[in-house]
């Protein structure tokens, strides 16, 4: 399927990239601005360099390979994915994406020559928000939406965006140099970091649309008592009404049904004391779909809720709701122009929301955007369990490759 000794090169490169930002619970933790991601950028300069491909990093950190077009130079069509991980995460959330689009690029080379738009593969820069707070600050630098005041968001040891840049080189004041124009298009290729292709046997997902997500967080306010002597009657507890409000909101999504979802993956109680009622609950909501108007549903739902069991158990609570993204359709020529790649190479490709969020959404607000997964095993992903076989990659590869070609072709 992939004429190019490079491809065999791949599963070498993720290993060797997944031995950068190695933790001792065997995961990798590679954040932006650190030794591992100099390192890791490092090893991946190299191997564009053997795919041929002219090498460039860019004001904010972002690392680019490019094969420059023959007629149209100035069109540029751009794959690759995140060099970052999440803590403790796994080898190919991001990586894959990147070595992925190396080893195309010159597979393209290899079969087509250069075509009329310049192809480029990026390893873009922090996308998981798992340093500072802010998740993808290398995909918003390219749209030019990263802000300085964000450059003064800070990590857990109080070192700014910026002061990490200037640590590796980079000179923030110069951040809007980032910003390209030329652009017009981005193919991402990611591991599904679930298991709907696995469960229903479809190797290629072309995702339709990057799924909606609202994250909240619910004060719920109670009164502080004795835990010995107040009677369980006559208790305001906050930590029953949020119980029950988490229980409440599991039970109503789910009978939603695929792909609604909502987690609660924080909760914190005031005072904390073990033989104290407790005053105060908070706790967060991260929930998603990628309809805009079921999301809409689901957010009412989950205030409802919360104000029904704080009124029936005499509680107050609030909800702030802290981020919004609105679910993000994929460009219909980029869809297109995969399903046509799958058909010809005689593959089946599942049209599938990503429940998971990704550059590719930033992007999207630009530039046609498309973005193709491939299975991930068992469904695992930001965890060091994260796998997908090199024989489950292959069909991918090739797919975007000719997919690469075809948009690059004009
Ligand atoms: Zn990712």
């Amino acid at each position: 399927m992939l004429k190019t000794p490079l491809a065999r090169r791949l599963p070498v490169w993720i290993e060797e990239l997944g031995q950068i930002g190695r933790t001792e619970a065997d995961g990798l933790w590679r954040t932006p601005y650190t030794p591992a991601d100099t390192q890791a950028q490092d090893a991946v300069a190299g191997w564009m360099q053997q795919a041929g491909l002219e090498v460039r990093r860019d004001a904010v950190g972002n690392l680019f390979g490019r094969l420059p077009g023959t007629t149209r130079p100035d069109e540029v069509i751009l794959t690759g994915s995140h060099l970052d991980t999440v803590r403790n995460g796994g080898k190919y959330d991001g990586g894959l994406g990147i070595l992925a689009g190396i080893v195309m690029l010159a597979e393209v080379l290899e079969t087509s020559g250069r075509p009329a738009r310049s192809l480029e593969v990026v390893a873009l820069v922090g996308e998981e928000g798992s340093r500072f707070p802010l998740a993808f600050i290398g995909s918003k630098a390219i749209t030019g939406e990263l802000s300085p005041e964000e450059l003064e968001i800070r990590d857990a040891e109080g070192i700014s965006i910026a002061g990490a840049m200037r640590g590796v080189g980079l000179d923030p004041s110069r951040i809007q140099e980032a910003r390209r124009s030329d652009l017009r298009g981005f193919l991402e290729f990611h591991i599904e970091q679930g298991r709907i292709l696995q469960d229903q046997g479809y190797p290629l997902g072309i995702v339709h649309t990057i799924t909606g997500i609202r994250q909240a967080c619910v004060l719920v306010d109670g009164r502080p008592d004795h835990a010995g002597t107040t009677p369980m009657t006559s208790r305001r507890d906050a930590m029953l009404g949020a119980a029950e409000m988490v229980l409440r909101i599991a039970e109503q999504i789910t009978a939603l049904g695929h792909p609604a979802v909502a987690t609660t993956g924080r909760l914190q109680a005031r005072p904390g004391g073990v033989n104290v009622v407790a005053e105060q609950v908070e706790f967060t909501v991260d929930f998603r779909h990628p309809d805009p108007a079921v999301l809409e549903r689901m957010a009412a739902m989950i205030r409802g809720t919360c104000e029904e069991v704080a009124q029936r158990r005499r509680l107050a609570s609030t909800l702030h709701v802290f981020l919004e993204h609105p679910p993000v359709p994929m460009s219909p020529e980029v869809q297109a122009a995969l399903q046509a790649s799958a058909e010809e190479l005689g593959l089946k490709a599942l049209s599938m929301a990503s429940g998971a969020g990704h550059d590719a959404m930033v992007l999207a607000g630009r530039i046609p955007v498309g973005m193709l997964f491939v299975p991930s095993r068992e469904g695992r992903s930001h965890c060091p369990d994260e796998f997908t076989p090199e024989g489950e990659i292959v069909p991918g590869l090739a797919v975007l490759a000719r997919t690469l070609h075809r948009l690059a072709t004009v």
